[in-house]
């Protein structure tokens, strides 16, 4: 199982190394085959020592340069950062990267040897339509993407679901994930209203190779629960 924590624009550089110095002398005595990701703010980004993998949740697809507000290659190289998530919805959404961008950004950090965390999902109006439309929607955010790449963690994440606290339900995502792994042999991925009282349900359904978890992530103690649940 694959366990990600997603912090958004959540705790600080300090808090993130206090939820790190936790989270590292826990997994101390998980001997397992489990994979855990953490997604800090890119102000949290450092070496960090402990059984984990820090990731970046953006970055712009060049090495340095004229791009305010951005960074590159050359600022995540700094601290060892070799995974980056690419398409989550609020990014497609509320910043506005199309699919073209998101491409770019994948063709980009795939030819810098990153690991890659690809996000798709779809709005309750497309989910509402049905499993058609639905499906139609995931593969056109399949657009400019090497699903062959060795690298490649795809996350299915219905926005409807994202901070919702409202999951999709066990039909829904073992459905989907059904679906979508006739495209691909890669890990997928579970995200969406993720926490303590649903990650057994979660985690047991069959396609489901681990989560991306937002909200009940920001917690230690609830992320660490999810893990050793
Ligand atoms: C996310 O944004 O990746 C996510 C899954 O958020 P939440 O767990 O809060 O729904």
């Amino acid at each position: 199982m694959i366990f990600a924590a997603n912090f958004k624009m959540n705790h600080t550089r300090a808090t993130t190394k206090a939820y790190l110095d936790v989270l590292a002398q826990k997994l101390v005595s998980k001997c397992s085959e489990d994979r855990v990701f953490i997604f800090p703010p890119a102000t949290a980004l450092d070496r960090y020592e402990g059984d984990f993998t820090i990731g970046v949740q953006n970055a712009y697809m060049a090495e340095s340069g004229a791009y305010t507000g951005e960074i590159g290659l050359e600022q995540l190289e700094e601290f060892g950062i070799k995974t980056i998530l690419i398409g989550h919805s609020e990014r497609r959404d509320v910043l506005g990267e199309d699919q073209a961008l998101v491409a770019e950004k994948f063709a980009y950090f795939k030819a810098q040897g990153f690991e890659i965390v690809y996000c798709i999902g779809e709005a309750l109006e497309v989910r509402e339509k049905g499993d058609e439309a639905v499906m139609a929607h995931l593969l056109s955010q399949f657009e400019g993407i090497d699903l062959s790449y060795e690298k490649l963690i795809i996350a299915y994440e219905p926005i409807w679901a994202i901070g919702t606290g409202r999951s999709a339900t066990t039909e829904e995502i073992s459905s989907t994930h059904a679906s979508l792994k006739e495209h691909f042999d890669r890990p997928l991925l579970y995200g969406g209203s993720v926490k303590p009282e649903n990650i057994k349900e979660i985690t047991a359904i069959d396609g489901v190779d681990g989560v991306l978890v937002g909200s009940a992530s920001l917690d230690v103690e609830r992320f660490s629960e999810m893990i050793f649940a």
